[in-house]
């Protein structure tokens, strides 16, 4: 697939249709978000699968970096595919992104869609709940989640005095890449693998 400048434009009002979505989910869900400023966990390890229409887009923002952050972007790439080498071919590689510089994003007006959804529990394609990892760092839904059987805890809620109930939504990338409002617009996403794996 060609990304032309029209499919960018269609992406960008999908994109600002989903931030209102979203927005709302992060404000009901806020309860159980812990996500602020100088916290990374969430682009530290990972595969971040993205599709060709989102790379395009991360790709054109590479064009206002400044100068320093951009080969900082480089030297960060070079080292990530160089680990990719040295790593067993049957495992998932996961890796920091390249783009996380100083714990922040340099790309964060053009990060993927997956990026916008970091923080919230959402459905796998197996319609399984899932909370993001950083549970584990006593951050994201822990105040709530059942460390034992994995899951949100009915008793820790009732017990939390919180009114709003902790709730995933439909925000893995198989859902957000298909949905009557793509289908309105004739959004095409294209192919979709690992970030890394679009860098030749
Ligand atoms: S593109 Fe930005 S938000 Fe997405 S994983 Fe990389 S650093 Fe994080």
């Amino acid at each position: 697939m060609v990304v032309s400048y029209e499919d960018i434009k269609k992406y960008e009002l999908y994109l600002a249709y989903l931030e209102k979505k979203l927005g709302a989910f992060f404000e009901e869900q806020s309860p159980y978000i812990f996500c602020k400023e100088g916290c990374s966990h969430c682009c530290e390890k990972g595969e971040y699968p993205f599709t060709e229409i989102e790379f395009a887009y991360l790709m054109l923002g590479t064009r206002f970096l400044d100068k320093d952050t951009f080969n900082q972007v480089e030297k960060n790439m070079f080292e990530v595919k160089n680990a990719k080498k040295e790593h067993n071919e049957n495992e998932k590689f996961m890796h920091k992104c390249p783009f996380l510089i100083n714990k922040k994003c340099s790309l964060y007006k053009f990060r993927g869609l997956i990026c916008r959804t970091h923080g919230l529990a959402f459905f796998s394609k197996e319609n399984k709940l899932l909370v993001p990892a950083c549970v584990d760092k006593g951050l994201n839904y822990s105040n709530v989640y059942d460390f034992e059987n994995k899951t949100i805890s009915v008793e820790k809620f009732e017990n939390s005095g919180i009114k709003q109930e902790p709730l995933a939504h439909n925000v893995g990338l198989h859902f957000m890449t298909n949905n009557s409002f793509i289908d309105s617009i004739g959004l095409k996403f294209g192919e979709i693998k690992p970030m890394i794996e679009w860098f030749k």
